[in-house]
């Protein structure tokens, strides 16, 4: 067994899980770093990408993510990140994800989406056969704006394939006015693809109802916003809108004290309370390899760090199933 599991309860390590908000490029590990650096022909020490992995700030994780990222340029690299991702959740007894590709950013770099896309699909089929099962969330950038984001629904949809389950949008959520996004997300609903966003990390609760209202959003990125507002989160409850809780993520990130005050530590996150206030949340980790955690360890912590008990792990666990787009098949 991993030796990460034991740190759980018996009963939640064996349990089969899904993972519903992971950055496929949040997820370079530093051993693949040095493999993805070394086929552009530069030869980096996994110690010295470690050393880069331990930023001091926001800025310098902006800048590592840059740097890091960079080095995705061939459809190849991306398999081959893919091929590690699938490694990392099997370990973990993850048996279905919706992975988040950065579409946006291909189109920047002057990729050819549907080529990369392909060889994602080539490099995590073949896990079927050993339980795991991968859909995937094409994602544009806010700040890009509205005409960006409309390449990325089209990409979506030009690639022809049901394992494409969502369109999201990440990125700068003060950026662009919900309201200018609505066209995008009305040509996702044409297309048939599920609606998400990241809404409510750093911005208030007023960004994830007009994500809801004007955007028809189903499922909301983060979200944590929504715990200053009361009615907001009896609608989120309601109308069974998810939230992606990503605890790790909001620390490492300083959502978290931007949300709750300055000094607020992952035991003062919102999690216990919008879950035990009926709004349907499941457990992931955003940016896995960035923020050096992995689903398992966000089990652990909010066993201990939010005194769930392991009947309320297993709702959560059988939420990432219920709340997914996709299925395991
Ligand atoms: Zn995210």
């Amino acid at each position: 067994m991993n030796p990460e599991l034991k740190k759980l309860p018996a009963k939640i390590a064996q349990l089969p899980k899904a993972e519903l908000h992971l950055h496929l490029e949040g997820s370079i590990r530093p051993e693949v770093a040095r493999a993805l650096a070394s086929r552009c022909g530069e030869e980096i020490s996994t110690e010295e990408i470690i050393r880069r992995y331990a930023y001091k700030d926001f800025t310098e994780f902006i800048e590592t993510f840059k740097w890091v990222t960079s080095y995705l340029r061939k459809p190849e690299s991306f398999g081959l990140l893919a091929v590690d991702v699938c490694e990392q959740l099997l370990a973990q007894n993850v048996a279905y994800a919706e992975i988040t590709l950065s579409v946006g950013i291909m189109i920047l770099r002057g990729q050819d989406p549907q080529e990369n896309f392909e060889a994602l699909l080539a490099a995590t089929e073949p896990y079927e056969k050993r339980g795991l099962y991968i859909n995937w969330v094409f994602d544009a950038v806010r700040q890009f704006g509205a005409d960006a984001a409309m390449e990325v629904v089209e990409w979506a949809h030009r690639c022809k394939s049901r394992r494409i389950v969502a369109f999201g949008i990440g990125g700068d959520e003060l950026s662009i006015p919900t309201r200018e996004l609505q066209r995008v997300y009305n040509r996702v609903g044409e297309y048939g693809m599920h609606r998400l966003i990241h809404a409510g990390e750093i911005g208030g609760p007023e960004k994830i109802r007009e994500a809801v209202e004007l955007l028809g959003a189903e499922r909301i990125g983060h979200g944590i916003g929504a715990i200053h507002d009361r009615e907001l989160m009896d609608m989120l409850k309601e109308r069974g809108i998810t939230l992606e809780l990503c605890p790790v993520s909001n620390v490492k990130t300083g959502a978290l004290e931007r949300q709750m005050g300055e000094g607020a530590e992952l035991a003062g996150h919102p999690f216990p309370k919008l879950f035990r206030h009926g709004i349907p949340v499941v457990l992931s980790t955003d940016d896995p390899a960035m923020f050096h955690t992995t689903l398992t360890r966000e089990y652990e912590l909010a066993a201990r760090e939010f005194g769930f008990t392991d009947e309320e792990l297993v709702g959560i666990v059988e939420n990432g199933f219920r709340y997914a787009f996709g299925e395991a098949r």
